[in-house]
This record gives C-alpha cells, sequence and structure tokens, in this order.
C-alpha cells in the first residue's frame, strides 16, 4: 500500500498519454505551445504498461488515461486492454474531449473501459467554438451518445466561467440529467498557460444560481472523490470541484504520470521524478523506489487561493487536469 506523510493513502493514479490536443481550451492551452515534448521522448505504451504493473503491484487501484487529448494517441485500446488483462479489477477510467469518441467508444468498452468523464462546457455551438477554438459540438455530443449507447458511464465536467458560459449552468445539467449522467462543475484554475483575464465562477456563486431553480441538500464528499456532493430533491446528485477551499486536499489519493514519464504528486506544484530511465531498462524496483519516494514527497496541500495570489506554473495538457 502507498501512504503518504499525511498518512492519505495513495491508490489513484492519472496519466496522461499525450499532451497534445486538437482543442485549444481558453483555460488550458489557447495558443499552441511553443514546442512539444518530441515524440522520441514519449514513452511507448510497452513502456507505460511496466509502470502501470508496478503502480497496481504497489496498490493502485484506479487508473485514469488523461491528456491533452488521449484520443490522439493511436492504439489507445490496446494499452487500455493491456492494463485490464493485468488486473480486470481496476478501476479504468478516461477523461476526454470526446471529439474523436464516435466510431472509438465500442472499442474502448470492448477493451476494458469503465467510465469516462467528458468535457462539455456549453450546449450552444458558437460558445463551443468560442471557448476551444473550433467547431466542436456536434462530434462532441454524438461521441457523448456513442458512449452511453455502448454502455460507457459518462460524468460531465464543466468549467463554469463569467460571461462565456455561466448563463449556461442549469442547461448543461439538465441535459446531463436527462441522460443519467452525473456533472461536476470545476472551479477555474489559474495556471500561467490559461488565456488572460478568466474569471471563473466559485462554488458560492454557482449554487447561488442553482438554488434559484432547484432545492438541493449538502451531501458532503464520497470517500475521496475531490467533489463536493448536493442532492436534489428528486434524488439527482451533482458536484463541484474546489480547490480553492482549505479542506480540498485533505484526502487527495491521485498522483500523476506525464507522456514522458514525469510522476507528479501534486497538480499545482512543479517537482517531478522521472520513472523513465528505470522503465526503458526493465527497472522495476528502480521505478517502484521513485513511485514510493514521489508518494513520500507528496505535499500537504496545493497553493491555489493562496495569500500571496500564486498561480499554478503547471500546464493541465501537460498533468491531464
Ligand atoms: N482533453 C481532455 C478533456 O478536456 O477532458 C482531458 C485533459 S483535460 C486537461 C482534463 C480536465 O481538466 C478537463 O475536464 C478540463 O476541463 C480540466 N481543466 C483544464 N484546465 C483547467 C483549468 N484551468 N481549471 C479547471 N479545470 C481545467
Ligand atoms: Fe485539450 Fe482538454 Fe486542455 Fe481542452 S481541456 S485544451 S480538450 S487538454
Amino acid at each position: 500500500m502507498l501512504i503518504d506523510s499525511y498518512d492519505r493513502v495513495v491508490d489513484y493514479l492519472r496519466v496522461s498519454v499525450t499532451e497534445r490536443c486538437n482543442f485549444r481550451c481558453q483555460y488550458c492551452m489557447p495558443e499552441k505551445p511553443f514546442s512539444w515534448v518530441p515524440k522520441e521522448n514519449l514513452l511507448s505504451f510497452e513502456e507505460l504498461f511496466e509502470f502501470m504493473k508496478v503502480a497496481i503491484d504497489e496498490g493502485v487501484k484506479k487508473i485514469r488515461i488523461t491528456g491533452g487529448e488521449p484520443l490522439l494517441r493511436e492504439d489507445l485500446d490496446k494499452f487500455i486492454k493491456m492494463i485490464y488483462d493485468y488486473e480486470p479489477s481496476i478501476d479504468l477510467a478516461m477523461t476526454t474531449n470526446a471529439f474523436l469518441l464516435k466510431g472509438t467508444a465500442q472499442r474502448l468498452k470492448d477493451a476494458g473501459l469503465k467510465r469516462i468523464n467528458v468535457s462539455i462546457d456549453t450546449l450552444i455551438p458558437q460558445v463551443a467554438k468560442d471557448i476551444s477554438g473550433k467547431d466542436v459540438l456536434k462530434n462532441v455530443l454524438e461521441g457523448v451518445d456513442e458512449a452511453l449507447k455502448v454502455g460507457l458511464k459518462v460524468k460531465v465536467n464543466m468549467v463554469p466561467m463569467k460571461t462565456v458560459n455561466a448563463q449556461e449552468i442549469v442547461d448543461v445539467l439538465e441535459y446531463c440529467k436527462a441522460r443519467g449522467m452525473s456533472i461536476r462543475f470545476i472551479e477555474y484554475m489559474e495556471n500561467k498557460f490559461a488565456k488572460e483575464g478568466i474569471a471563473g465562477l466559485k462554488s458560492k456563486e454557482l449554487l447561488e444560481i442553482l438554488s434559484e431553480k432547484y432545492s438541493f441538500e449538502d451531501e458532503g464528499f464520497d470517500g475521496s472523490s475531490p467533489s463536493h456532493y448536493y442532492k436534489m430533491d428528486d434524488g439527482y446528485k451533482f458536484g463541484i470541484i474546489e480547490p480553492y477551499e482549505d479542506d480540498f486536499c485533505k484526502k487527495c489519493n491521485r498522483i500523476r504520470l506525464t507522456a514522458e514519464g514525469n510522476l507528479i504528486p501534486c497538480l499545482y506544484f512543479d517537482e517531478a521524478m522521472s520513472i523513465a530511465e528505470s522503465v526503458k531498462r526493465g527497472d522495476i524496483k528502480g521505478a517502484a523506489a521513485v513511485l514510493k519516494e514521489v508518494v513520500r514527497t507528496k505535499p500537504e496541500k496545493n497553493r491555489w487561493g493562496g495569500e500571496d495570489g500564486e498561480v499554478s506554473s503547471r500546464a493541465f495538457y501537460e498533468t491531464g487536469g
């Protein structure tokens, strides 16, 4: 079992399989980065899988594939199948913008993928274009429909921003509710790669908007999920991810691996240790030692909302969010 210095059990690994993306979301990658990680520096799926085995053997129970946009990486279903075949009980999930999901959802499900989280910030085509830099909404919604049809569980992530999509909070919630999908509103997290001037809605503001239409009860946190849940009168639950809140990191159970093999203990900070050399050499003990050291040095808290007004210098497209 992996336990950090604050007695948190770390059993959740998020794996970014590429930092590249077909969207240019304002809050994440508004411009194409000056340079991408060279392709030769990316770990192959075989190398990534070597590390998945180490992590599973050390106690990881949940693996989420993310990016950049994970569906840009060829043969993703084969990587999923490798993990599934090694340990079928792993909670195997993926976060995607869904643009390429139509036509691939069945293959991913057959390979062993159980759940997906899809980013849907709007249901208005022009707003989707303004947020992501291209005309994406039709493909995204068709991708979601197909994922539901093949039996994948789908959760939706929305980042509400003032003057951009705040007026659609209820509409997106209703869209999810009608399809039996849960929704999590993610507070915009400031980072130095995002477009300047974005004003995200904080949890209090979101709740004010939602309470004009619904009544709901505060359900608190569910296990180690970062979402603060609220239950509406009809039983539907929505979540809010509030990284600016003081107790947000208390139950954090996750670490992140980038596509080039940097293992990151916290989304906010720059610190990382590489497992690339170990897995390339087939040095299982070395990879396990790096994993344990990263868990040991996991910081107690992020610094969003800190008094010094810092913003993170980590790119979400690199860490996978
Ligand atoms: N491309 C995929 C997608 O968009 O779902 C996966 C990668 S993306 C980095 C993962 C999640 O991070 C998405 O739900 C996205 O909304 C969220 N995200 C990215 N930048 C963010 C920011 N500045 N604040 C809050 N959430 C952010
Ligand atoms: Fe791409 Fe996802 Fe970042 Fe948008 S949030 S730019 S879809 S990685």
